[in-house]
């Protein structure tokens, strides 16, 4: 499989490659060359396949031979080793839950899925792998508990000080090992200049091989599809599907699903009120705005990173795609009147970013009677406990996976928003390569 640079079609590259760069070097996001088919045995198969044994299946045709059969079991049952669960509500809503991994938040699957690449590309040279992370809040925790303890790669993380919750900031500053957190004095964005600009400044051929595992990465997005396998598998076809959408690599991963011969009936893209993907369907211009703070802020992306990846799935046509995704948006009081209704009627708790994609379920299954669908839910309400808490007047278990770090000895390097300092602090660590 090849996979070409969403700026110039004519730049392609092979899986490792696609992975080990993340992003071409003129910012161009990596897309499958096609989507691949699964044949018509895997799907009369689905109903009985758990998640791991999807993965198998699907993987390889996305990997090629660039993976080993034997080596893609094994990432795929480290990776997936805890469950996947599609709960009934009522008659027309089921929830799919994607928090039951080590850091209660979806993208586990994304972030095992690309450690257990990485783990393989290391093993086959004896070139140290240093990892940048850029982080606001739940990528980066996902990414250090994947890739703790892994031989030959560092992984550094660079997060805004004093912007990420304190259960987040413990995932990333209290693991030690190959994980270093550093902590800037700045925003988000400035963590992402800082990543991109050592990553610009990488020489070729030297002995340290400086990656980055963004949230673009393309072999996140490849396991995000492995789940609607799953959900349509277990809940039978012809339903919509309401995800709660951010920078949209969730939402995209259901298209290519869909597109991969996947019985989805429609996709919701439910958002916060950032809301430039709903504008889009509705008015047909693509619109970016500065991010908004809400009480869903994995979600609060003005410009969604994945947008051009969506669109292409689409074929570019925004009757096709205006034709197959609904989009909804939800402010703040009503993500939490919302979580305090479905408690009451049905003893469900919705975390934020799970109740925008209910309430985009509701929406759709409201204009179009008869239909049935299901909402995936992102983090485990205890990750939000004290917007949830409140709303439902009741205590939220925290899973044991998350319980060990609510307390931990915080360790992070302070720096200055400066691509200079990252600069020097990383020669000073490994030398000049
Ligand atoms: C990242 C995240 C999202 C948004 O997913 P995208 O793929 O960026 O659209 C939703 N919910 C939670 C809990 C997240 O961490």
């Amino acid at each position: 499989m090849l996979y070409y640079n969403l700026k110039n079609e004519k730049v392609t590259a092979g899986f490792t490659d696609a992975v080990e760069n993340g992003i071409s070097p003129d910012m161009g996001l990596f897309m499958p060359e096609r989507i691949p088919q699964p044949d018509s045995g895997f799907f009369r198969r689905l109903p009985q396949m758990s998640l791991p044994e999807i993965a198998m299946e699907i993987g390889p045709l996305y990997t090629g031979d660039e993976i080993p059969m034997s080596v893609m079991r094994q990432i795929c049952e480290e990776a997936f080793n805890f469950p996947v669960i599609l709960r009934r509500l009522d008659d027309h809503r089921q929830v799919l839950e994607l928090f039951h991994g080590p850091t209660a938040a979806f993208k586990d699957f994304g972030a095992r899925f690309m450690a257990g690449c990485f783990r393989y590309f290391s093993s086959r040279d004896d070139r140290r792998r240093v990892v940048l992370v850029a982080t606001s809040g739940d990528t980066g925790g996902a990414i250090a508990s994947s890739f703790l303890g892994a031989e030959a790669i560092d992984i550094i993380i660079l997060y805004p000080s004093g912007k990420v919750s304190a259960l987040q900031e413990n995932q990333l500053t209290t693991l030690g090992s190959n994980i270093t957190a550093i902590e800037v004095e700045g925003t988000f964005d400035d963590c992402q200049a800082m990543v991109k600009s050592a990553l610009a400044a990488r020489v070729a051929g030297a002995k340290v091989k400086l990656a980055s595992a963004n949230s673009i990465n393309i072999a996140r997005l490849i396991p995000q599809t492995f789940y609607y396998y799953f959900a349509i598998g277990h809940a039978g076809g012809g339903k919509v599907i309401s995800v709660p959408s951010g920078n949209f690599g969730n939402i995209t991963a259901a298209a290519i699903a869909w597109r991969s011969g996947l019985d989805i009936s429609s996709l919701v893209a439910a958002t916060n009120v950032n809301r430039t993907v709903p504008d889009y369907l509705r008015t047909g211009t693509f619109r970016p705005a500065p991010s908004v703070a809400t009480i869903a802020n994995a979600m609060d992306v003005g410009n969604p990173g994945n947008f051009d990846r969506l669109r292409r799935v689409f074929d570019n046509d925004y009757s096709r795609f205006s034709g197959a995704v609904s989009g909804y948006w939800f402010d703040d009081d009503t993500i939490r009147e919302h979580i305090g209704e479905v408690y009451g009627r049905t003893g469900y708790i919705l975390d934020p970013h799970g109740a925008v994609a209910s309430l985009g379920l509701d929406a759709f299954l409201e204009h179009n009677r008869g239909s049935s669908g299901i909402f995936v839910a992102t983090a485990h309400p205890a990750k939000f406990k004290r917007i949830v808490e409140p709303v439902i007047g009741r205590e939220v278990e925290v899973p044991e996976s998350i319980r060990g770090f609510l307390t931990g000895r915080k360790l992070s390097v302070q720096m200055k928003p400066s691509s200079a300092e990252l600069a020097g602090y990383l020669y000073e660590r490994y030398g000049r390569g």
